[in-house]
């Protein structure tokens, strides 16, 4: 037998764990942790250990397929292809390249993602390109961008090891970033004191100093009441405030009005409660923010990312080792799909694709002309599906089906087009609605690189091969691209892919697989012989001064109501990922978390006379749902959680799609909703 250990990256969240992939006569056996990676150092969550688990089930696509008489029938890839191929074309002569979407993936690599951008751009003419950062952090990439110049970590995951304060809100941390939660753990063992502000109980709020609970929806109200504690009492970085900021003075005149009893008003956090938290966190030297989804899914979510950069830069802990304000992406290549391109107003790098010195860059390179006008997001091409204005969609490992809100309108606007073609490793419940769906290979079976929530570039090394007749995502991109008869896919390997994706994006310029084959590098990195950047805004920001924004808070878009008297929030489990594509495949994973379930209050079920246990009906204004009640003191009196990776009771029937006007995501963390026995 030959037995051989490939080290590669994890394929669940943004954390970006090394680990060795055991391979025994061509097949994956085992996941061992690698003792030398800077992030696990050694060690995994449960999600990590079994990250092996789902690629060699039975249920892989293994053959491309073609629906045919409402069935999906197997078919070679040439016909596949061809389907495609046709399809697309007479829908781009008929409507315009505009009338057609592609989505690419927090999933696929960034080289994969790079080249999807291209075939959107380069071979369908149209930047119609977007995925699923647009439902979780796009609103972090607007608000940063405006307040920093920048839409990223601003620290490093091993910093949070040296932290003396972390302020933790919108995070269920050791459950959805389990690693990271670990170096929070050891904050917390040398002496850090942990502020965790959030609706539920989480397993760090338990042992946190401070646990704060506020109202879902109010979370521009207690960063301001912070941010006033801090002015009167004093505590501002006056210093960093003159030197490094702008526009203090209105922020100053908006949260005048923010006072302690206001805002516990508002939000149910007691006064005294969050003028502690405010002293702590202005006064400790090292102090870190991390939020994640609780901040950014809201109606208002530019705003509320804003309000915390507001927050951080009032106290300068900002630019400094262990100090700054970090988002946590969730998916493994969230960070590094964004960084590709994969957004309809931006070309790799962050460059606008309506600047034309950027514009006639990429034209240069690409050697085709590109179209100038900002693209449909996610959230808008469903709108104009919906509209019958979008014809055609290209789906690259999303499964828009459980990920998005308001599935039933979802679900009618998927079927209002003409032309899906899905590509997956799973038949997914998006790739059920598709009329082309061709099958992919997954992250053991190709070469390539994720880029973690910190900004590391790391490598994916090919551990097996794709089963039966798929093949890497971006074998197919570079196939798509030229049968739609682009130049500029002719690349042999994903290093090759890279090799042209740092030529044009200045912060990946000094990337290569040989440099991070031997080290970690995190961007910007500008050139071959720069050691990468582990702080950001160390000594200006990256727009130069950093920006107050002056946002006040704004209630959700739906608030509870007689018929609906509970605030439904959302989101992750530690034993499942995302639409539970992979994890409810590994039997392990599914084991522990079989089934989905709604948080209830003791005193909501008392009332209702609700048992644990019992199955109940959860309803909004859009759907109704089916499923386990679990009684807990873990969430508020008034508010009801539901994880969202099960598609037998998708959280997202009841979602509100209402958006963000500025990012486009949308309110996925409140809606009003009603619950009853089944
Ligand atoms: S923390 Fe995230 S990246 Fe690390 S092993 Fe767990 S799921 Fe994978």
């Amino acid at each position: 037998m030959s037995v051989k250990h490939v080290l590669t990256t994890c394929p669940y969240c943004g954390t970006g764990c090394n680990f060795f992939l055991q391979v025994a006569d061509g097949r994956l056996v085992g996941v061992v942790p690698c003792k030398t990676d800077e992030i696990s150092l050694g060690r995994l969550c449960i999600k990590g250990y079994n990250a092996h688990a789902f690629v060699q089930h039975p249920d892989r696509l293994k053959h491309p397929m073609i629906r045919e008489g409402g069935q999906l029938k197997q078919v070679t890839w040439e016909q596949a292809m061809d389907r495609i191929v046709k399809e697309v074309t007479r829908i781009r002569e008929k409507f315009g390249p505009d009338s057609i979407a592609v989505l690419a993936s927090a999933k696929c690599t960034n080289e994969e993602n790079y080249l999807i951008q291209k075939l959107a751009r380069a071979a369908l003419g149209t930047n119609n390109v977007d995925h699923c950062a647009r439902l979780c952090h796009a609103s972090t990439v607007s608000g940063l961008l405006y307040s920093f110049g920048s839409g990223a970590m601003t620290n490093t995951i091993p910093e949070f090891d040296n932290a003396e304060c972390i302020l933790i809100t919108g995070s269920n941390t050791l459950e959805a970033h389990p690693m990271i939660g670990a170096r929070m753990l050891r904050a917390l063992d040398k002496g850090a004191k942990i502020i965790v502000v959030d609706p539920r109980e989480t397993p760090l709020s338990r042992i946190s100093h401070l646990s704060l609970h506020q109202r879902p929806g109010t979370d521009i109200s207690w960063i301001n009441g912070m941010i006033k504690i801090i002015i009167d009492e004093g505590l501002v970085n006056e210093e960093f405030v003159k030197q490094r900021t702008t526009a203090f003075d209105e922020l100053k005149e908006v949260v005048k009005d923010y006072t302690a009893e206001k805002v516990e008003a508002t939000t149910g956090i007691p006064r005294e409660k969050l003028v502690e938290a405010a002293r702590l966190y202005a006064k400790t030297e090292k102090a870190m923010i991390a939020y994640a989804m609780g901040i950014t899914q809201h109606s208002n979510g530019t705003n509320l990312v804003k309000a915390m950069a507001n927050l951080a830069m009032v106290t300068g802990h900002i630019g400094k080792e262990s100090t700054g304000l970090n988002p946590l992406r969730g998916q493994c290549n969230v960070q590094g799909a964004c960084d590709a391109g994969g957004l309809p107003n931006l070309f790799p790098g962050y460059q606008r694709v309506d600047d034309p010195e950027s514009k006639a860059k990429f034209e240069k390179a690409w050697g085709v002309q590109l179209p100038g006008n900002p693209g449909l997001t996610l959230t808008c091409a469903m709108k104009e599906a919906m509209a019958g204005k979008l014809k055609a969609m290209i789906i690259f490992g999303e499964n828009v089906m459980i990920s998005d809100p308001d599935l039933g309108h979802l679900e009618e606007a998927i079927e209002e087009l003409e032309f899906l073609a899905v590509v997956d490793i799973f038949p997914t419940e998006t790739a059920q609605k598709a009329h082309v769906v061709l099958p992919a290979g997954c992250y053991a079976e190709k070469d390539g690189t994720f880029t973690s929530t910190d900004r590391a570039i790391r490598l994916l090394r090919k551990a097996v091969d794709p089963p039966g007749e798929a093949r890497a995502d971006w074998v197919i991109a570079c196939d798509l691209g030229k049968r739609l008869g682009s130049p500029g896919f002719d690349f042999s390997s994903p290093a090759e892919v890279m090799a042209e994706m740092a030529s044009l994006t200045p912060q990946y310029a000094g990337i290569d697989f040989g440099r991070i084959d031997k080290q970690v590098l995190r961007w910007p990195c500008p050139t071959k012989e720069h050691q990468g950047t582990r702080i950001l805004h160390t000594q200006k920001f990256t727009k130069g001064l950093g920006v107050f924004a002056p946002v006040e808070h704004a209630p959700p878009m739906e608030e509870p109501s007689e018929e609906y008297p509970f605030i439904l929030t959302t989101g992750r489990n530690l034993f499942q990922y995302h639409t539970g594509t992979m994890t409810r495949r590994s039997p392990k994973l599914e084991r522990e978390a079989p089934e989905p379930y709604v948080e209830i209050n003791g005193s909501d079920a008392k009332r209702l006379g609700i048992n644990d246990g019992e199955r109940v009906a959860v309803s909004s204004k859009r759907g109704s749902i089916t499923l386990k009640a679990r009684v807990t003191d873990r969430i508020i009196l008034g508010s009801i959680f539901i994880p969202f990776h099960y598609a037998e009771a998708a959280a997202n029937r009841l979602t509100n799609a209402a958006l963000d006007p500025i990012s486009n995501i949308p309110e996925l963390k409140v809606c009003a909703a009603k619950v009853a026995k089944a």
